[in-house]
This record gives structure tokens, C-alpha cells and sequence, in this order.
């Protein structure tokens, strides 16, 4: 099998475009499209990032990248780690990134995402919160919890910026370009119950991780404009009060 744009052996086929790509254009792909869903989060020219970790393989490529794109512009990037043990001490060491780390077992997206808020509590300031949730994440995360009324979750979405770097990437892409850290590929999509119903579907209709994603992204923006309808309900103007920008 041949890459459909530079004609090197394939090493796998692109989800969305279903072509078959090389390493090379599988790496440049996917620095494309984290680019185009971390502007999704709505970066300012000077920012205070804080990246989600889990201890997953996601997190590693998704600390690494971030702080490449982002060496030489004035943005501080931190890291929260919420896992068993720390896995990105070392490297955030090296690259002199603030690190925080909280030993906790959470075996849901939503148990996850509300310790993350609350840790995100201490380190105030605004923050961009970079999640690294793939495709596969966030489908299992919208079907096995949030489309079964777990809406909890979303709170960060509703008090934080947050951008999903990796909400057009999919796991295996990532397990392809890092096969030495194959370990722990994704431990909260693992043990995720609806995990099997994901992947038939993802193979049996290919538009579908679109579709759900989309929804996902939908349910966020609704919930948020309500929010501000109710935060404007009760300031009686949300023009009077924010110069027109309620946020
Ligand atoms: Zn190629």
C-alpha cells in the first residue's frame, strides 16, 4: 500500500479522508489538524495554558506538541496531571513547564473532568484548558455519559476556554506515529462501557464520529447560551453590564 500523496509506504489509513498515508503526511496531517481545533479553543496572543494529562499516550503527544507550536510565543503553558502515579514530571522538567500532579483514580470522562476543574480552582488566572481527548474519547465520552444525561462533565466546558486539540485525531493515528509508547494507549476509553458499540459503529458508518462529535460540541454551545440567557435574565442587560460581550 502506497501513500496517496507522496507515493512512500502507507503505514495507515486516514479515517476521515480514507486514504492510505505515509508516516510523514500521517505526522503532518495531524500537526494540522491540532492547530485548527486548538484556534477552535479561542488562544489570545498572550495565555496561560493549562493542559489536562491522564497518564495516557494522548497526553504525552499532546504536552509535546503544544509546547513545540507554542516555544516561541508568549504563552506559559502548565501541566495537571490527574492519574495514579506522574508520567509527565521528567519531561515537563526538562521543558520548564509548570507541573502539577494529583493522585486520583478517576474511571470516567465525567469523574475526570470535574477533578480537573476543581484542581483548575488553584490555578486560576483565566486559563485555555488544552484537554487531550482523541476522537475515540470524546465519541465514548458523549454515547456512555453525556447522552445518558451525565451532563456534569461539561462544567468545565460552561467556567473555563477549553480547546480540543485532538477532536479530529483518532487513537490509532497517535498509536501509529508513537509505537514505543503503546503501553498505556487510553485508560479511561479502555474501561469505557460503550467502547465496543463506538467501534462498530465507527466501522460500520463513517460519518457517525462526525456526527457525534458535532452533537457534543452542539450540547456545549447550548448549554452555555442558556447560561448566559439566565446570567442576562438576572443582570437585567447584558449590554449594560459587559459592553456587549456577556461571556
Ligand atoms: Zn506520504
Amino acid at each position: 500500500m502506497r501513500c496517496a500523496k507522496c507515493l512512500r509506504p502507507a503505514v495507515h489509513v486516514d479515517q476521515v479522508q480514507k486514504i492510505p498515508l505515509c508516516e510523514l503526511c500521517t505526522s503532518t496531517l495531524v500537526k494540522r489538524r491540532f492547530l485548527q481545533w486548538l484556534r477552535k479553543g479561542g488562544p489570545r496572543r498572550i495565555d496561560n495554558f493549562v493542559v489536562g494529562g491522564r497518564g495516557d499516550l494522548p497526553s504525552r503527544v499532546l504536552v509535546a506538541l503544544l509546547e513545540e507550536v507554542e516555544r516561541n510565543y508568549d504563552v506559559t503553558i502548565s501541566v495537571v496531571e490527574i492519574n495514579a502515579e506522574p508520567t509527565l514530571n521528567n519531561f515537563c522538567y526538562e521543558k520548564g513547564l509548570k507541573y502539577t500532579f494529583v493522585k486520583a483514580y478517576p474511571t470516567t470522562y465525567t469523574e475526570y473532568r470535574l477533578m480537573l476543574t476543581q484542581t483548575l480552582n488553584q490555578v486560576g488566572d483565566d486559563p485555555l484548558v488544552v484537554m487531550p481527548d482523541t476522537s475515540e474519547d470524546l465519541i465514548a465520552y458523549t454515547i456512555g455519559e453525556v447522552l445518558q444525561g451525565n451532563l456534569k462533565g461539561l462544567s468545565i466546558d460552561i467556567s473555563s476556554r477549553v480547546a480540543y486539540p485532538f477532536a479530529a485525531v483518532s487513537l490509532k493515528t497517535i498509536a501509529v506515529l508513537f509505537p514505543h509508547n503503546i503501553g498505556n494507549i487510553s485508560f479511561l476509553y479502555t474501561v469505557s462501557p460503550v467502547r465496543e458499540l463506538a467501534e462498530d459503529l465507527l466501522l460500520s458508518i463513517p460519518t457517525f464520529s462526525f456526527s457525534v462529535i458535532k452533537t457534543l460540541f452542539a450540547i456545549i454551545q447550548a448549554i452555555k447560551q442558556e447560561k448566559d440567557i439566565k446570567t442576562c435574565a438576572l443582570l437585567g442587560s447584558c449590554a449594560a453590564v459587559y459592553g456587549g460581550s456577556p461571556r
